[in-house]
């Protein structure tokens, strides 16, 4: 099992500096502090694509792959926000973001996505929603800190495998 907090915005969190290896050092000993295995880097559409894979690479290659970083992006789908993970062998797991959330009312169309958060630390999830959603499409529930700030990293998190996300994923659009 890995801890993962699978929402959060490291660019956004960072201001939107340039990355160096000072920002991603930092993002490992908070990530560590925390106690988790690692997080998804999911910045909002619109921000440099490559961010997160870029984290991902510095890690690797400057830090001896001290955390696992899933690179990701979150994206708005009509009313919905949906986190896209993207994993090995081009492929993605989706989620639905924040559920019910009164910024985003509306229906909450279930759209091809594998999981649901039942629990945010930024916005509110709606856990009726998200359980009853869960059962009729078989999705994964996820709680997530969804972290505009490198110190919320982890307010929520995921005990999981990565076999888990994959079993579910589908290829990447
Ligand atoms: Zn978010």
């Amino acid at each position: 099992m890995l801890k993962l907090d699978l929402h959060v915005h490291m660019n956004e969190a960072n201001d939107f500096e340039p990355l160096t290896e000072a920002i991603v050092q930092r993002l490992i000993e908070v990530v560590l502090k925390k106690g988790l295995d690692g997080i998804a880097v999911a910045d909002h559409e619109g921000y440099d694509p490559d961010y997160p894979f870029n984290v991902r690479n510095i890690v690797e290659q400057k830090f001896d792959n001290a955390i696992l970083i899933i690179p990701a992006c979150e994206r708005e789908v009509g009313l919905n926000h949906e986190v896209e993970l993207y994993l090995s062998n081009d492929k993605m797991f989706r989620f639905l973001a924040h559920p019910g959330d009164p910024y985003y009312p509306g229906p909450v169309p279930i759209n091809n996505v594998q999981g649901i958060e039942i629990k945010n630390a930024m916005h509110f999830a709606n856990q009726k929603i998200a359980l009853k959603a869960a059962e009729e499409h078989n999705l994964m529930l996820l709680k997530n800190s969804d972290a505009h700030h490198m110190e919320d990293i982890g307010r929520y998190y995921n005990e999981i495998t990565l076999g888990e996300l994959c079993a579910r994923a589908i290829p990447r659009i």
